[in-house]
């Protein structure tokens, strides 16, 4: 029997990956959504960022982050092997070209934790890369949850808050928004998006 068009398409797609851009600003659980994605979705791998600032807490090299000098990060910059990079913080951060490439060609669902200026330069090089903004419920409920994490110091605090009123601002530019109010509820809407994506017909 022939086959229709649609099942080629279907077959095509199943071999196919998915970028998925998660931006939000810090202490909106970004970070917890993202490990949760991971390690719920089979075929979502994380793709762990270079950065020049130093570990934190309990980070793991290779795991939360390849911790590199500032010198070596520009040496990749010029080097031309970083999809996308960003200063945020006083730091650089950016991520593998190589990592992406490859995962999407094994047809995983790669998960980028990324900053709104990586985000924009991720949609420009690959247009059908998904954009998710997770949002605090209120700047008030940010504010709050900042402090209880008691990572930072005031004024670190502080300089977060006035970052993430930008990076909020900048949500619109994304092609979906969660609201992060209760974590089950968030994580279940993060995979209908994914869901949603691996059902597309047309994409751009
Ligand atoms: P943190 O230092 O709190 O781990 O991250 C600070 C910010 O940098 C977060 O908004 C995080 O999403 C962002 N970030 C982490 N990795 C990358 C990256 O590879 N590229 C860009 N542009 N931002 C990143």
């Amino acid at each position: 029997m022939r086959k229709p068009e649609i099942y080629k398409l279907i077959e095509k797609k199943e071999k196919e990956g998915i970028l998925l851009v998660i931006s939000a600003p810090s202490g909106a659980g970004k970070t917890t959504l993202c490990k949760m994605l991971v390690s719920e979705m089979e075929k979502a791998v994380f793709s762990v960022s270079l950065t020049s600032r130093k570990p934190r807490g309990a980070e793991k090299r290779g795991v939360d982050y390849e911790f590199v000098t500032e010198k070596e990060f520009k040496k990749r910059i010029n080097e031309k092997t970083l999809l996308e990079w960003a200063r945020v913080h006083g730091a650089y951060y950016g991520t593998s070209g190589e990592f992406v490439k490859r995962s999407l060609n094994k047809g995983k669902c790669v998960v980028l934790d990324i900053d709104v200026q990586g985000g924009m330069q991720v949609k420009r090089k690959i247009p059908e890369a998904v954009l998710i903004f997770i949002l605090p419920p209120s700047m008030e409920e940010l504010k709050r949850r900042l402090r209880k994490r008691r990572q930072n110091s005031e004024e670190e605090i502080e300089k977060r808050l006035e970052n993430a009123y930008s990076e909020v601002e900048a949500a619109h530019k994304y092609d979906y928004y969660v609201l992060n109010r209760e974590l089950k509820d968030a994580i279940a809407e993060l995979k209908s998006i994914v869901k949603a994506q691996e059902r597309k017909l047309k994409i751009p």
